[in-house]
Parts: C-alpha cells; sequence; structure tokens
C-alpha cells in the first residue's frame, strides 16, 4: 500500500489536474488521466511510470508552488515511482537495502565479484600478471569461472527483472494475454526507441521551462543505445568465439570492437551528461530520495565503460589481467543490482507505454463500434 500521506498527494493531484487539463497535450500521463474519473492506486502507480520526469508540466502550471494547491506532478509521480520500485522488486529486501545505500551497496558488491574473480582464476592457475599471447580472455580468467559466474548472476537478474515486470503488469489490471499484443507491442517499442515523451518542446508554454529537457533526452539516448551497442559487442565476440572458432582477440576493425567502441564511448558521454543535469536540476522537481540510486547507476555505468575502454586499448599489455577482472567485475554488479537500482525505471516505463498502447487500441475499437 502507498504510505497514506503520499496516496493522497496523488488523488489530490489527479483531482485538480483532472479538472482543469491544461496539459492535456504534453505527455501520455495526461491523455491516459483524462479518460479516468478516479484514481486507485493502482491508477498512481501507471502513471507514475508513464511520466519521464522532463519537468515541463510544472513550469506550465498555476498551481504550482508557492500556490496553496501545491501541485507538482513531476515529484509526486517521482515519489509513488520510487515506491513502485520496491513494491514490484523481487526479493523486495534487496530493493529496501539498494534504495537506501545504492552507491554504497554498488561498490561493495563489485568489490566482492572482484575479489572472487581474482581468487577462482588464481586457484585454477591463473597468470594475471602476466602479458597474454594472443589477448585470450579464458587463458586469463578460466572458462569454468566465466560461465559459472555469468549464468548465476545473470540468471538470478533476469529472473528478478520478470518477476518485476510481471508484478507491474498485474498491478496495472492488465492480464498475461494481453502482453501478445502485436500492434501494441510495435507502438510500445517505437515509443521506447525514440524515448517518447522526453522530447517535450513546451509548446504553447509561456512559463520559464527545463531548458535541459533536450539535453536530458540526448544523453538518455547516448547511454540507452551505449548500452545496446556494448551487449551486442559482447554477443558478436561469443558468437566469434563459440560458433567460428576465432579465439585471439578481434582486430580493431572488426564487428565486436567497433561496436564496443561506440557503446563504450555512448556509456561515457550518457551519464556524464546525465550526471551534470542531475545536479544542475531545478531541485523543487526532484524527488533527493532517489539521488543515491541515480548515482549508483550513473557511477556503475562509467566504471564500466572507462574499465572496458582502458581493456581494448591494454590489451596486449601485462594490466591486461587485472583490467579484465576489474571490467568484468563491474559488469556483473550491473547485472546483479539492475533488479533494485534506476535500470528498472526502464523496464517499468516500458511496460506503462504497453499498457497506454493497449487503451489505445481499445479507445479506437470502441469509437469504431459506436
Ligand atoms: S499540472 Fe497544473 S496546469 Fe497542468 S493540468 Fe495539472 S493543474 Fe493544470
Ligand atoms: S514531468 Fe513531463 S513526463 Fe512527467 S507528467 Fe509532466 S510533462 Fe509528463
Amino acid at each position: 500500500m502507498l504510505p497514506t500521506e503520499l496516496l493522497q498527494e496523488g488523488e489530490h493531484l489527479m483531482t485538480v489536474c483532472n479538472a482543469c487539463r491544461y496539459c492535456e497535450g504534453y505527455c501520455a500521463v495526461w491523455q491516459t488521466m483524462e479518460s479516468r474519473l478516479v484514481f486507485v492506486e493502482s491508477d498512481l502507480n501507471y502513471l507514475a511510470n508513464l511520466c519521464h520526469n522532463c519537468g515541463e508540466c510544472f513550469y506550465s502550471c498555476q498551481y504550482s508552488p508557492p500556490h496553496e494547491f501545491n501541485i507538482n506532478p513531476p515529484k509526486t509521480l517521482a515519489k509513488i515511482r520510487l515506491y513502485t520500485y520496491g513494491l514490484y522488486a523481487w526479493p523486495g529486501p534487496l530493493a529496501k537495502a539498494f534504495c537506501k545505500n545504492g552507491l554504497l551497496v554498488s561498490l561493495l558488491a563489485a568489490a566482492v565479484l572482484i575479489a572472487f574473480l581474482l581468487a577462482a582464476s588464481l586457484a585454477l592457475g591463473s597468470r594475471l600478471w602476466e602479458p597474454v599471447r594472443g589477448g585470450d580472455f579464458y587463458q586469463i580468467i578460466p572458462h569454468s569461472v566465466m560461465a559459472l559466474t555469468f549464468s548465476v548472476v545473470g540468471s538470478f537478474s533476469a529472473l528478478a527483472l520478470l518477476i518485476g515486470f510481471l508484478r507491474f503488469w498485474r498491478d496495472s489490471g492488465e492480464s498475461y494475454s494481453t502482453l501478445a499484443n502485436p500492434v501494441a507491442l510495435f507502438r510500445a517499442a517505437k515509443d521506447v526507441l525514440s524515448l517518447k515523451n522526453l522530447d517535450n518542446d513546451g509548446a504553447g508554454c509561456s512559463y520559464p521551462r527545463e531548458k535541459s529537457s533536450e539535453a536530458l533526452r540526448w544523453f538518455h539516448h547516448a547511454t540507452f543505445y551505449g548500452f545496446l551497442s556494448c551487449l551486442v559487442a559482447t554477443t558478436l565476440g561469443a558468437i566469434y568465439y563459440y560458433v567460428f572458432g576465432w579465439h585471439g582477440p578481434p582486430g580493431f576493425l572488426s564487428l565486436p570492437v567497433i561496436f564496443g567502441t561506440v557503446g563504450g564511448i555512448g556509456l561515457v558521454i550518457g551519464p556524464i551528461g546525465l550526471f551534470v543535469l542531475l545536479r544542475r536540476r531545478n531541485r523543487e522537481i526532484v524527488d533527493e530520495n532517489q539521488s543515491g540510486m541515480d548515482l549508483a547507476f550513473i557511477v556503475l555505468l562509467l566504471l564500466i565503460s572507462i574499465s572496458g575502454l582502458l581493456l581494448l586499448l591494454l590489451r596486449q599489455s601485462a594490466a591486461m589481467g587485472t583490467l579484465l577482472v576489474v571490467h568484468l567485475g563491474f559488469v556483473m554488479t550491473l547485472f546483479l543490482t539492475m533488479p533494485y537500482g534506476k535500470f528498472v525505471h526502464g523496464i517499468y516505463r516500458s511496460g506503462a507505454l504497453l499498457k497506454w498502447a493497449l487503451e489505445r487500441s481499445r479507445q479506437s475499437e470502441n469509437k469504431a463500434k459506436a
């Protein structure tokens, strides 16, 4: 259950906004709100995950503080969104620990994983501090250690994310069968990939607006596509190794290295940009309780990208072994903390956009029938 005070704040927001409707063209939140007359907790949870915290509605609002109505959609929805991260997370207690001390928990997890990889590799006879002929990663970290840690961490993370998503879907009032709607899936994928609504230009707004909104969108893009590019690079690397049996390091112009380099650069530019914007944001629309979670995600992405790019540059040197262990430790920490950190914003927002696409399809069908 949402804490009573937050529930009342959300209901107050919806009551005032649904009567006003000035912001109806701004984003999916407002169009969704207008199709409802009453707002139960699950509606607020859904709307909170539709919001992208661009801040535009706040600057347009004649009832924002210091007005006595105290209307602040980005902040109220951010607070509800944070609550939903804990509500949907599995196992729940891990989410609470991460929410309170995101950066500390991430760094501790990274230290443990790096220590484990070091110890296991040394125990199996790896010569971590010697240059490796051919740059074969498995001469440094034995195949068994790599496969075991990645399969355990990866499976746990995938399961926790799946459970979280299914909990969100059930809470939003949808049955699982509606997940298989190809039209809605296509619409939602388009909205997710284009970061819909984060490009809000404040059209029609005569009030001072969040000037960083467009920059926020591009830094999100750099982070998102950088992450995807790194995933493609890793997949291609595995295909080269296991399918084609090419055990040497891929050349600088090979596909895994090109995707990895582009992704790594994106994951340096994006998180740094997001960090700068986060620091400069108007504190009035920020939920400070999320700052630790935001910072942990940004720091982890930077540690991964910087260690990955260094690994590429120094792969023929004696530093390669240490860099590889450190890089993989950070990557595994990201996977381990994904279900409890800022990453879930992408998962639940995608789910909310899918539900929004379904609702639009149903509205069109009803209109056609009428
Ligand atoms: S945020 Fe303010 S201006 Fe926008 S719909 Fe709500 S009350 Fe109206
Ligand atoms: S902050 Fe932006 S995304 Fe959130 S409700 Fe307002 S306009 Fe929509």
